[in-house]
């Protein structure tokens, strides 16, 4: 059995980046960077095979404590120090890591081995630096370690600093730190399952074990249920010397990125604090000072640069940047401290960015020819391009600012104000937008901020939790608001006019500018971004499968083509008959039994069709567009109320009673199951027929305005039978060829149905004998294929996932065992007997990259979805290409 420890140091480094999996990501970087020769503190790794030892038992193995002890006596030589005694005692940082970044979420304990003596030796030189380090050990160990709740200490240290008049405990001199922490150590003596570590060591094991403990803290377990990470892998450990942020003036730490993470701009950006420890820069306690004057300019802080306080340690930092950059040929995000006037890298890892800025980094790099263009399609998540084209607030719009703070997560939105996480997941389970609104966030808010629209805090830089978290979500947020006030208590934010915003009241979060205002304000669509259009150009030239657009409307149809889709993949056609006028008259086509009445119904609907089709197909000139014929439950076009059913009677010119006779006959107990698709073309043969013959006139008319043949598809919904499909094939080709007659000119068309039962799938073969080209209906087919109602499972699939009964809803993620199945054997039946037979997948689930990359591995032809998706479509349409192309 290996020991499980890997050290690293100045030339030394047992490990590299490559070794994520065992080492945990930040393990395997600090090896890496070791490796390079670059400053990290020297130190030793417990890898996850410790992690899964330790868990076994809940403490460490014996051959694993020796392992350790070895490690420390190498450490201390390393250093020259002793571990928690001598004239300049080791201290040590603790730290969490795993193979996936959970940033903050695990526990990491700072200057553990300060025992009595290295207090006393520490004290010796420096009293203030003795004091700040232990008010940081203090809590950490106890909280962690030996029990003690975190807010009844929080509470006991807030009681004694209002009994002494304190309100910022890091501007305190040693005897008042020195006394705080005596009566800390008192709290965590009574509060506390066992005593303070005395010796080093014990320090060190106790610390050991909670911080592998903290993988099964309630802050991680959230966070993973939140993220749908799996549980079972843990975090290994890192323990590395101590380098001192606190040591006066000319110390610091802080956070650096390689590039923006706003905007993706090239340039060094982040922020520090001086005189600082840990993660006082991230946990937004204080408001850290920015690196460069640019960034104090575009952040408006008054605080000096840390290029202008600290030059050499801020060039070196910039050195490195760019090096760590190139290195790893990713954009990094980089944990540094100053010890008395030297740079130490203490983290690195590939950095979190807003959607734009990581469209701007990956197109420039691979421009650069830092990266290939597949590296750059691949880095970008489909789903992060929905951001890019969220609106923003109309800058022409009259506002009321209330509060301007770090426009720390760009994107606007309007909600609710809720001042807990808690109200927030309420609001949201509602279904309604809330705005957290926060002093700080600390991780434990982290459920809160998934729930919330958009979030505000009053303190905090960009590099705060909430910065981060929100610009990961990709949910608008405002840091560091000073000028507003907040009591969580009372529900109050106060503006800084003084004018008070309430619980429930309307706040608009303005992410981009930083400005938060009273009120919904009006949204107005963003700019093209340039980098994304390269990135989109690159996408198309590389995606083999096509990306069509869900549209029902002439304004969706040119949203769709704004957008870059392919054509229409779905058209429905029922909304046009909610229209007032028109559904009267569907009505009386459904319900009259005289001929002449249905022909006065046509005489209305045929002329709307036809003006709602010409409009439709105008913007899509050139490229193909599928019509799908009427498809919802008769029932749901038939009179509700009274008043409703008087009218039609009087229209229909027959009595209430016979008509509401008529009703009940039409009446179903399953109307999803019953008149419904092309049950109603067989049924109610004059609706198909009349948007047929709409349709077609309507493509002949474009034809002649556009000047371009119109590549018109008419698909036929909820068909299971070839019988079906060659009812319809004879019967619209008959309507086609009576317009030759009257027009001397025929459409080009062709005929296709959708696939949306069991059935259908089956017999594709028998069916594509008269179809040239089938779509998947994946909402319906999955109703079908479970039995399971899309319109009910919402009230329980949440409980019955949670109970086991499945492990995703199948409506949001298709079902690639059962329903992609049925798919599969489809295709391969339709083509079998058309070889040219064009293959697609409609609804939502064709707008989600997995299910893409389901349909790219069994060969379709395109997917379709709604507009605002469809540059996310394509962008995940060139990754399963890239991706098929690897498998191969
Ligand atoms: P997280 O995963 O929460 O970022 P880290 O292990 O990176 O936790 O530690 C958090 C912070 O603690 C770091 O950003 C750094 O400021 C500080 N820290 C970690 N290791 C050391 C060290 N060896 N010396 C000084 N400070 C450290
Ligand atoms: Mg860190
Ligand atoms: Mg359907």
């Amino acid at each position: 059995m290996s020991t499980g420890v890997h050290r690293f140091g100045a030339g030394l480094a047992e490990g590299g980046a490559g070794d994520a999996a065992l080492l945990g990501g930040k393990g395997a970087n600090l090896c890496e960077m070791a490796a390079m020769g670059l400053p990290v503190p020297p130190g030793f790794i417990l890898d996850m095979d410790v992690f899964r030892r330790w868990r076994e038992t809940g403490t460490l193995d014996n051959a694993t404590r020796a392992a350790v002890s070895n490690a420390m006596r190498w450490l201390e030589r390393e250093t020259d120090r002793v571990f928690g005694a001598g004239e300049r005692p080791l201290l040590v940082a603790v730290r969490s890591g795993a193979p996936v970044s959970m940033p903050g979420m695990l526990d990491t304990i700072l200057n553990v081995g300060l025992t009595e003596a290295a207090h006393a030796a520490i004290a010796a030189r420096d009293p203030r630096l003795a004091e700040d380090c232990r008010r940081r050990l203090l809590p950490a160990l106890a909280t962690s370690a030996l029990g003690v709740d975190v807010d009844d200490l929080d509470d006991a240290v807030d009681d004694w600093l209002l009994a002494k008049g304190i309100d910022r405990i890091e501007a305190q001199d040693a005897p008042t730190l020195a006394a705080l922490n005596a009566h800390m150590l008192d709290v965590v003596e009574e509060e506390g399952d066992a005593p303070f570590p005395e010796t080093a060591e014990a320090q060190l094991f106790d610390v050991i074990d909670a911080v592998f403990a903290s993988w099964n803290g309630h802050r991680a377990r959230r966070y993973r249920a939140a993220q749908a990470m799996e549980d079972g892998t843990g975090t290994a450990v890192t323990v590395q010397a101590m380098v001192l942020g606190n040591l006066g003036d000319a110390s610091a730490t802080g956070v650096a990125f390689t590039r923006d993470p706003s905007t993706g701009a090239p340039r060094l950006y982040g922020e520090y604090l001086l005189d600082a420890q840990g993660d006082d820069v991230v946990a937004g306690i204080r408001t850290p000072a920015p690196l460069t004057e640019e960034d104090a300019a575009a952040t408006r802080s008054t605080m000096p640069p840390m290029r202008d306080v600290l030059p050499d340690a801020f060039a070196a930092l910039a050195a490195h940047a760019a090096t760590l950059e190139a290195h790893f040929r990713e954009a990094q995000d980089i944990e540094f401290t100053v010890e008395d006037g030297t740079l130490w890298l203490l983290q690195t890892r590939a950095a979190k960015t807003t959607a734009r800025a990581g469209v701007r980094i990956a197109v420039e790099m691979a421009t650069g020819g830092a990266i290939t263009r597949d590296e750059a399609l691949l880095r970008i998540a489909p789903g992060d391009l929905e951001q890019l084209l969220h609106p923003k607030v109309d800058p022409a719009a009259p506002r009321r600012v209330i509060a301007r703070g770090l426009p720390a997560s760009p994107g606007a939105v309007s909600g609710e104000v809720v001042f807990t996480p808690a109200e927030a997941e309420a609001l949201s389970a509602k279904g309604r937008a809330a705005i957290l609104v926060r002093v700080e966030t600390s991780p434990e808010d982290i459920h809160g901020m998934y729930a919330a629209a958009g979030v505000l805090t009053v303190r905090g830089g960009m590099t705060s939790h909430a910065a981060v978290v929100a610009r990961s979500l990709g949910k608008p947020c405002i840091c560091g608001a000073g000028d507003a006030r907040v009591d969580v208590q009372a529900g109050v934010l106060t503006g800084s006019d003084g004018k008070p915003v309430r619980r429930g009241d309307i706040l608009t979060v303005d992410g981009t500018s930083g400005e938060a205002m009273a009120g919904a304000l009006p949204m107005i669509e963003p700019e093209p971004d340039a980098a994304l259009a390269t990135l989109m150009g690159w996408a198309d030239a590389r995606r083999r499968m096509r990306v069509r657009a869900n549209a029902d409307t002439a304004e969706e149809a040119t949203v769709a083509r704004r957008l870059g889709a392919d054509g229409i993949g779905l058209c429905r056609t029922e909304h046009a008959f909610f229209q007032t006028g028109r559904l009267a008259a569907l009505q009386q086509l459904i319900l009259s039994d005289t001929p002449d009445a249905r022909r006065r119904a046509l005489t209305v609907l045929l002329p709307m069709q036809r003006a709602d089709f010409t409009a439709f197909m105008a913007p899509m000139h050139g490229l193909p567009v599928c019509i799908r014929l009427l498809d919802p439950p008769i029932h749901e076009f038939l009179p509700r109320t009274e008043a409703a059913l008087r009218d039609l009677a009087r229209d229909m010119d027959i009595s209430i009673t016979d008509l509401r006779g008529r009703i009940e006959e039409l009446g179903e107990f399953n109307p999803m199951l019953g008149r419904r698709g092309c049950r109603i073309g067989l049924l109610f043969p004059e609706i198909y027929d009349m948007q047929v013959r709409a349709i077609f006139q309507a493509a002949l008319a474009v034809e002649v305005e556009e000047e371009s043949a119109v590549d018109l598809e008419i698909m036929v919904p909820f068909v299971s039978t070839d019988r079906e499909t060659a009812l319809f094939g004879q019967r619209f080709e008959a309507i086609a060829a009576s317009l030759r007659h009257e027009s001397g000119r025929m459409p080009t068309w062709r005929l296709g149905v959708m696939i949306e039962t069991p059935r259908a799938a089956l017999r594709c073969d028998r069916i594509c004998e008269d179809a040239h080209f089938v779509s998947f209906g994946t909402n319906d087919l999955t109703q079908m294929t479970y039995g399971l109602s899309r319109d009910d499972t919402g009230r329980f699939i949440r409980d019955y996932i949670a109970r086991g009964g499945l492990a995703h809803d199948p409506f949001h993620q298709l079902d690639v065992e059962g329903v992609g199945e049925l798919m599969r054997i489809g295709v391969e039946r339709g083509r079998a007997t058309r070889p040219d037979l064009t293959v697609a997948v409609c609804g939502e689930h064709g707008g989600d990259a997995q299910t893409i990359r389901f349909c790219e591995s069994l060969g379709m032809d395109y997917v379709s979805c709604s507009p605002y998706r469809a540059p996310a479509a394509r962008l995940a349409a060139a990754q399963a290409t890239i991706a098929q192309e690897a498998e191969r």
